[in-house]
């Protein structure tokens, strides 16, 4: 599943084919995505400049001059790939024909992905719906402090609440636990202002470095026969269970917290 650091490299990976581009036409060959195209809105976009291409939470967000949007979601299995060529790969449902020639494909296994088109400056309700993501300026300790100080749900279940936070996933979820050796069951209302902090802080480090990792794939997003691949940062937990801790040398559990796999020490983490 494609977790922040992934959709930013998708992101990176396709924006030098985007801009300064238009999109000439729009071959959608299944329209069976979670919420289908609005096709209706599509004439609002075709031959219109693209103006900038953004990333918010897990959208990818492309921008038109005259002030409609694209908003695409990967969901579980999707990905996005510019081609020269036209030759289309199993599960490629939306395709744009750019200016440059160039297409932009859509691909998603398993349908749970979007595509839509609205204008910008009216609220798209998935976006509304989105708490800021860790590396937005309104993710401060002060504001993700007062959202969980009360909450009776798990530190592991809050980040993973797009409401509060969003872009977090599950991998990285265990991940920002474990460095800041906070347990992932501990309620938020136990969350001190001082771990609010660490948290902010190692999210951002830590999806980070996920980035960067994901640079090493950038070329894979241009004229490739295949879909291109996801990275992977050297997880310490996610992933681990019964391996040795690398700060403690006990071994590393699995937990189930609300139907998802949950890794963490719980010798290193309380
Ligand atoms: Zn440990």
């Amino acid at each position: 599943m494609p977790e922040l650091p992934e959709v930013e490299t998708t992101k990176r990976g396709i924006e030098p084919y985007l801009k300064e581009q238009f999109i000439k036409k729009i071959l959608i060959r299944n329209n069976k995505l979670r919420i289908p195209l609005n096709k209706n809105l599509t004439k609002e976009i075709i031959n219109i400049d693209i103006k900038e291409i953004k990333r918010r939470a897990k959208y990818i967000i492309v921008d038109f001059i005259n002030g409609y949007s694209v908003v695409i979601h990967l969901g579980m299995t999707g990905n996005l790939r510019v081609s020269k060529k036209i030759k289309y790969l199993k599960h490629d449902h939306i395709i744009f024909y750019l200016s440059s020639g160039n297409v932009l494909i859509y691909n998603d296994v398993r349908r749970f992905g979007l595509i839509q088109i609205y204008k910008t400056m009216e609220s798209f309700f998935l976006l509304d719906n989105n708490g800021p993501d860790p590396f937005e300026k309104e993710a401060n300790v002060d504001y993700f402090y007062d959202r969980i100080k009360n909450s009776n749900a798990s530190i592991k279940s809050i980040l993973l609440n797009n409401k509060i936070i969003s872009g977090i996933g599950n991998i990285y979820a265990s991940e920002i636990l474990f460095a800041t050796s906070i347990s992932p069951t501990r309620l938020g209302k136990n969350i001190s202002y001082d771990e609010c902090k660490n948290i902010l802080k190692e999210s951002r480090k830590i999806l980070k470095m996920a980035i960067k990792a994901g640079g090493t794939t950038l070329n894979d997003y241009f004229n490739t026969e295949s879909k291109p691949g996801y990275f992977k940062i050297q997880l310490k937990v996610y992933g681990r269970d019964g391996e040795k801790c690398q700060n403690c040398k006990s071994n590393i559990s699995k937990i189930i917290q609300n139907n998802r796999s949950t890794y963490l020490c719980k010798e290193s983490q309380s």
